[in-house]
């Protein structure tokens, strides 16, 4: 799916679906619920989809979460039943853009479904970054967090996709909560799903913006203030920061991308009362 925004052209790259457990989802809408619960291959799974995006324009080429990757991931695809092979790094060589065409990466946080794909494995079987000339921007907070979370043993991190990003010196990181990128590209600390997680804002204030608000509002099923994912790290701040980015993109009619939806992936929000919102997909 392709988003024009004047200068910026965007490119919504659907990643494949993966399944997680009912369980996972916390106070979901019902009806979003069991509209997507399958049987999977052993037990009752929820399909969730990935959606990336890849934004080019005033000379730069730059990737918001860029996906699972490349790497072998047997644990994760044992355990999340993962379309195999991951498809963003596939559909970049489809859209013309090489690995060396990439500017920057930004990351909403670390975690190995959105992070994954910044690593790679080369020629003599070395971990070394996928896009060799990209930085890469993320919170302070969040390489922080994952390296601690990591040492406790969260499997939502892996060493592989951050570390080698680190020791190029690569990393770009975020010192405070809201940061102006480029004139049409912004990132707004959110916590709440992790401790460094951020969302990120595409395009002029003049014109209609994107609203990236990754794991903030995974899919319309988290739409009631106190619904999440049980891998949501500080559920209390997960709340304020979804009504603080929903009412800003409801109040700006951002476009709204949900980034763990497996069809209907994007769409504008409205608060119809203080605190509930209502979702319209548009087509996509
Ligand atoms: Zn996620």
């Amino acid at each position: 799916m392709q988003i024009d925004l004047g200068t910026l052209r965007l490119d919504l790259l659907d990643d494949g679906l993966f399944e997680l457990r009912p369980e996972t989802f916390v106070k979901v809408t019902k009806s979003w619920n069991t509209e997507l619960l399958s049987k999977g291959r052993h037990h009752p799974r929820i399909k969730v989809g990935f959606n990336s995006l890849l934004i080019r324009g005033e000379g730069k080429t730059v990737l918001i979460d860029p996906g699972t990757g490349d790497k072998e991931r047997m644990a994760e695809r044992r355990e999340y039943n993962l379309d195999w092979p991951r498809k963003v790094l596939p559909q970049l060589r489809q859209l013309g853009v090489r690995r060396e065409d990439v500017d920057m990466i930004v990351l909403t946080h670390l975690h190995w479904d959105h992070a994954g794909a910044c690593t790679t494995v080369g020629y003599a079987g070395q971990i070394e970054p996928t896009f060799p000339r990209a930085r890469v921007v993320i919170q302070r907070r969040e390489l922080d967090g994952a390296r601690q979370a990591l040492a406790e043993g969260d499997d939502g991190y892996c060493a592989d996709d951050f570390e080698p990003l680190a020791a190029a010196g690569k990393f770009e990181l975020l010192e405070r909560d809201d940061e102006q990128l480029f004139p049409w590209l912004s990132c707004h600390w959110s916590g709440g799903h992790s401790p460094g997680h951020q969302i990120v804002r595409v395009g002029y204030p003049e014109t209609v913006r994107v609203s990236y608000l990754s794991d903030v509002l995974p899919t319309t099923g988290q739409l009631a203030l106190d619904s999440g994912m049980s891998y949501d790290q500080n559920p209390g701040e997960l709340r304020c920061a979804k009504e603080k980015f929903m009412k800003i993109a409801a109040r700006d009619q951002d476009l709204v991308i949900l980034v763990h939806a497996p069809r209907n992936r994007t769409g504008f929000l409205s608060e119809i009362e203080s605190g509930e919102f209502k979702f319209a997909y548009t087509n996509s």
